[in-house]
């Protein structure tokens, strides 16, 4: 069985088609789609995606592009969703520079208080950077005491050298449609270089559609061919990498296997 543990079933592209997709995911033996929220309204949206299918669970926060938006209101909302125990974790929040949606200082400030929320509620941080991992670390690295239930970085982009440094936080790292290009050398490389027991797969969908699909919508039972390619790269057999990343998003979110939240181990 495969987990996606990072896909925009929210989107309103996806949404719309939320049903046959779950239908489908048995055919390419995706048993779990943990469903990534950007601002307020997808993440009831993914609250409400979790409550409906089974297969399906949710994190909830502002994408750095929306931290513009990003209120005390929302951050109550957060906290009544996380009673939700199908919420697995704050995210995706951080930094994105690349795109400077937000102004920096206000995705630092909101990226900030998403690590003290998900401290609050002791669950885990999946964050996404982009063009930003100076700062993104910097932050991390103040907040270290907040973070003992776990950090996610999502489609790992850095180098092995920055991936050292995360090392140092605990995190984990999931690795996504852009493993598939066979010359994206620097994401096979940081695959290599990470602790087998932190790496995680995801499709980020509908954005960032792995081979053979490139250039179409994506879907979260396309995790498939993500999980292929890392098995290849990695030299070792398809069941076996299922069973290490199973293994490993199991170890970090710690609501999938039904349990009561971060008291369950
Ligand atoms: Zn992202
Ligand atoms: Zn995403």
């Amino acid at each position: 069985m495969l987990t996606d543990s990072h896909a925009h079933l929210n989107d309103e592209r996806l949404m719309p088609q939320a049903a046959e997709i779950v239908a489908r995911l048995g055919e390419y033996g995706v048993g779990r789609v943990v469903c990534a929220s950007y601002d307020a309204k997808s993440s009831v949206d993914a609250a409400a995606l979790a409550d409906k299918y089974r297969e399906v669970f949710a994190t909830v926060a502002f994408h750095p592009h929306e931290s513009k938006s990003y209120t005390d209101g929302d951050a109550k909302l957060f906290c009544r969703l996380a009673k939700n125990k199908k919420v697995l974790a704050i995210g995706e929040t951080g930094l994105d520079y690349y795109y400077d949606l937000s102004e920096r200082s206000v995705q630092r400030r909101v990226f900030a208080e998403h690590i003290e929320l998900a401290d609050a509620l002791g669950l885990p941080v999946v964050v996404h950077i982009r063009d930003a991992y100076e700062d993104a670390i910097a932050i991390l690295t103040a907040n270290r005491a907040k973070l003992n239930n776990g950090v996610l970085i999502h489609n790992f982009s850095g180098s092995v050298e920055t991936m050292r440094a995360l090392d140092e936080l605990g995190c984990y790292y999931s690795f996504g449609g852009t493993i598939t290009f066979k010359n994206n050398k620097k994401g096979a490389e940081a695959l290599l270089a990470a602790d087998k027991s932190k790496i995680l797969l995801e499709t980020d969908c509908p954005y960032l559609t792995p081979e053979p699909h490139r250039g179409k919508l994506n879907f979260p039972y396309y995790v498939k061919h993500v999980a292929e390619r890392c098995a290849e790269i990695l030299d070792i057999d398809f069941d076996a990498l299922c069973a290490l990343t199973e293994k490993n998003v199991e170890s970090l979110f710690k609501r999938l296997n039904g349990g009561a939240g971060a008291a369950n181990g």
